[in-house]
């Protein structure tokens, strides 16, 4: 029997269940499909465009459905912009510039939904909602991808918010250039205002504002609410108080944005515009908000650093980075080597080069990028020396046995050859050792007497992605000595796996103190999001697989909750996950059903 794909994501075959709402799926109705589907807009402007996308292919691949969505009136503009669906507004929710308004408005639909459905004779479902798969952060998703993934869309290389913009809009914008004398393409669209928790101080933006005028000749339009003051910048724009339509076609016409973890960001994404992300605020997973485009770096510096706010001169490198590669984007933001995702957090810049980090946590420097265009001939010329050096020799040669060391992996020359090594030999096992000397609660880092040029620098995920790509699956931590760990993967080859991979023991580098697991399976399932897990996300994941009735993996998953951080509230859940699954019915096993 072939080994289950661990890092497949869990994609339900079936309609699900969401706190006992039936959800839609797209593979269990015909095209023809007439029923009543509910959208539930999360109450932000990112949400909204976020939700757009989805809501634009239903109704697309389901022209007879009659969609019925739940906004908020502030983006009413664009709402109504969406053709063929019934609104209904729920109540004013809490805004930014007032501070008042209510929390979470849209749960206040949830009942009304629920009567309607039970009440309904034609079939209705939930089709958009807050209902994103418990395997999320492992799979390093955005809200976005993983709440189609829940009704079973695939939405490709469709997975961008959905921005509605019409001719009006464009109209306007072109008349606005004129008056304002600037040019298509030559101008930067700057976004500085959001939630205080997210925003960028103001005089960074003003310093911003002539960079981007002296080094690149751009001036700069600023897209933002009066209360944030002028800028008196040579060549500034204040663009306040612009309706969301204006916004989007003036954004259409941009050459650069650079904004905040806030709704315009989103917007800028749907346009496919190179843009710069800064996030200050650490209480959320820069990957799950993220706006969702292959064209934008997203500075995550204060994730890394102890200063909250990202540098000046890091946002700088980064947008002097996207301007320098502008005609080769997104082509040119690297990919990780070892999960082969893009690489586009920015954690920081040295000497005009950028630190980029993958969601997995490889961290691996700019200068990288470019050795990576060298002919085979300039690279390490020693190179062979230090594979056999590195390459801990047991006495004889072991073809079924494969020892790397983590600290020589962080060549990106090295990691190559080692790359193509394992993908071309069917080893049984790979044993990576890790100097723990070095090794933090985010997962390990790198050696400290590294005697190869590094360029990479390892994260637990990226190794256990890395290896699973090719075909090598985690088996057990061993503890060397007091200075050195060993990790043991398995080929798929190896019969064995999948049994030795559910009783194997690793540990959660993140749950608050080096929890250890009884199962590498459930490590890569669940808890495979190092780089930003905090213990407090452990009880989320619990919280997601009882909404959707996953009773025994949440039982499971609150055990580790609870010995993370033993509290009142990992008790409650604890308690409540072993009541379910004793007396409540479960929904569906974690089978990938492959
Ligand atoms: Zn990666």
């Amino acid at each position: 029997m072939e080994p289950e794909d661990l890092l497949k994501p869990l994609f339900p075959q079936q309609n699900l269940f969401w706190n006992g709402l039936p959800l839609f799926h797209v593979n269990k109705a015909p095209d023809s499909f007439s029923g009543r589907l509910y959208f539930v807009m999360g109450q932000g402007l990112g949400d909204h465009v976020n939700g757009f996308r989805i809501l634009y292919e239903i109704r697309a691949r389901f022209p007879q459905a009659n969609c019925l969505v739940y906004a908020d009136r502030r983006w009413e503009e664009l709402v109504t912009r969406m053709s063929g669906v019934g609104v209904r507004w729920y109540p004013r929710a809490l805004d930014p510039r007032s501070a008042t308004g209510t929390n979470n408005p849209y749960a206040l639909a949830h009942d009304e939904i629920k009567r309607e459905i039970q009440e309904n004779s034609v079939q209705s479902f939930l089709a958009y909602d807050h209902f994103p798969m418990p395997d999320r952060h492992a799979r390093g998703e955005t809200t976005l991808e993983a709440t189609a993934r829940t009704i079973g869309l695939n939405l490709g290389d469709k997975a961008r918010p959905f921005l509605p913009i019409v001719d009006l809009d464009s109209m306007w914008a072109e008349n606005f250039l004129k008056v304002q004398g600037l040019e298509e393409g030559k101008f930067a669209v700057l976004a500085p205002f959001s939630w205080p928790n997210k925003m960028w101080p103001r005089e960074r933006f003003s310093f911003l504002i002539d960079t981007l005028r002296e080094k690149y000749g751009l001036r700069s339009v600023l897209v933002a609410y009066p209360e944030v003051g002028p800028f008196n910048n040579v060549g500034a724009v204040m663009a306040y108080d612009l309706t969301i339509g204006q916004i989007g076609g003036l954004l259409a016409r941009a050459g650069l944005y650079v904004g905040l973890d806030s709704g315009p960001s989103h917007m800028a994404a749907a346009l496919d515009l190179p843009m710069v992300v800064i996030f200050i605020e650490r209480n959320t997973i820069p990957f799950e908000v993220r706006a969702m485009t292959p064209w934008a770096l997203h500075v995550v510096e204060g994730f890394e650093g102890n200063s909250r706010d990202p540098s000046l001169g890091t946002v700088e490198e980064a947008i002097a980075y996207l301007w320098s590669h502008k005609k080769n984007l997104p082509a040119e933001i690297p990919r990780c080597p070892a999960c082969l995702r893009i690489a586009h957090y920015v954690i920081g810049a040295k000497e005009g080069m950028l630190d980029f980090m993958c969601a997995c946590g490889l961290k691996i420097t700019g200068n990288t990028f470019l050795e990576e265009s060298l002919p085979s001939s300039q690279t390490n010329s020693s190179l062979g020396e230090s594979i056999s050096r590195n390459l801990w020799d047991e006495g004889i040669h072991n073809t079924l046995i494969r020892r790397y060391s983590i600290s020589s992996l962080c060549s990106l020359s090295y990691f190559k050859e080692a790359e193509k090594d394992l993908g071309t030999h069917p080893y049984e096992t790979v044993k990576i050792i890790i100097d723990t000397r070095t090794e933090t609660l985010k997962g390990f880092e790198q050696s400290s007497d590294l005697a190869l040029r590094s360029n990479i620098e390892w994260a637990q995920d990226a190794l256990v992605l890395w290896m699973a790509r090719l075909g090598y699956l985690p088996h057990a931590v061993e503890i060397r000595d007091d200075r050195h760990s060993v990790w043991v993967f398995s080929g798929a080859e190896n019969n064995k796996t999948l049994k030795t991979l559910r009783s194997s023991r690793v540990t959660i580098p993140w749950a608050g103190r080096f929890l250890k697991l009884s199962s590498a399976e459930d490590y890569v399932r669940w808890y495979s999001f190092s780089k930003w897990g905090r213990p407090s996300d452990l009880v989320g994941i619990v919280k997601s697989l009882v909404s959707l009735g996953y009773h025994r993996e949440a039982c499971s998953v609150a055990w580790v909750s609870f010995r993370s951080v033993p509290s009142f509230r990992s008790l409650r859940w604890l308690l409540k996950t072993i009541y379910f699954s004793l007396f409540g019915q479960g929904v569906l096993s974690t089978g990938t059903g492959a």
